[in-house]
């Protein structure tokens, strides 16, 4: 066949590969930027020539009439970059996380907001009142075991993430797929990271002027100065007792932080 020549495997996306990276897009949902890699080479080849820019708005060109698009955020620990096949018309949980029932789609929403809106503002809740609470918001009861299995169900989904095998926190999928319902929903809870720019739910603040950063781009800035960590904003130097995550002290949400130099 024609799209087996080398002429078209070194040049442009052609249509029946485009067709086969949109259908495994739409299978696989959720993935890492590592996987997309391996998977863009499986399709096109090894010696494919175009960018990762250059493909997704290819695939988004051709999505964006079943209202879909691939959309990306950074993992805030690590850095990597991970994609979510999203629909763009969705109006909150129910239309995207649309694989579960009606019952689980409550649960999901009631542990995201307990998550999201903990006092602390670790963004962390207990492993186990999320399971008490996923089994009290059950109209027929849960067991407790059918509860903790849902529970992991989210966050093998990438809905929540379990950290330390005691915390539930939000997780990857959430901050892409979600952003736009947190931040209807919550915005006086949204963090964003003064570096990056993308949503904060784990890192460090500046005491002196409120500015953010992921645990990933603090490490970027530390190796980029090679001194003592300093805000990107005001440069004063950053205590890394002033973070929030699982198993940090937390930034309480009721704390008003000096935050305006960060929001320009
Ligand atoms: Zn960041
Ligand atoms: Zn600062």
């Amino acid at each position: 066949m024609e799209i087996d020549t080398v002429e078209n495997r070194s040049g442009p996306t052609t249509t029946l590969e485009k067709q086969m990276l949109v259908q495994w897009c739409m299978s696989a949902q959720f993935f890492s930027e590592t996987v997309l890699q391996d998977n863009l080479k499986r399709i096109l080849g090894e010696e494919h020539q175009e960018t990762m820019q250059e493909i997704i708005d290819k695939l988004n060109s051709t999505l964006e009439q079943f209202s879909l698009a691939l959309r990306s955020s950074m993992s805030q620990t690590s850095g990597e970059r991970w994609w979510a096949l999203i629909s763009t018309n969705a109006d909150g949980i129910s239309m995207t996380a649309s694989a579960y029932s009606a019952v689980e789609l409550g649960i999901l929403r009631q542990l995201i907001e307990s998550v999201f809106t903990e006092p602390l503002g670790n963004y962390v809740i207990g492993l186990h009142q999320a399971v008490r609470e996923a089994t009290e918001k059950a109209p027929n009861s849960f067991s407790r075991r059918e509860a903790q299995d849902l529970v992991m169900i989210f966050c093998r989904d990438g809905w929540l993430e379990i950290d330390d095998g005691k915390w539930v926190t939000i997780g990857q999928r959430a901050c892409i797929e979600l952003q736009q319902y947190l931040e209807d929903a919550y915005p006086e809870f949204i963090r964003t990271c003064g570096l990056c720019k993308e949503m904060a739910t784990t890192g460090l603040v500046c005491g002196e002027c409120g500015t953010f950063l992921h645990p990933f781009c603090a490490d970027r800035l530390k190796s980029a100065t090679t001194g003592a960590l300093s805000c990107p904003e005001c440069r004063q130097q950053l205590n890394s007792s002033d973070a929030f995550g699982p198993g940090k002290s937390g930034i309480p949400h009721s704390v008003k932080l000096d935050s305006t130099q960060a929001q320009d």
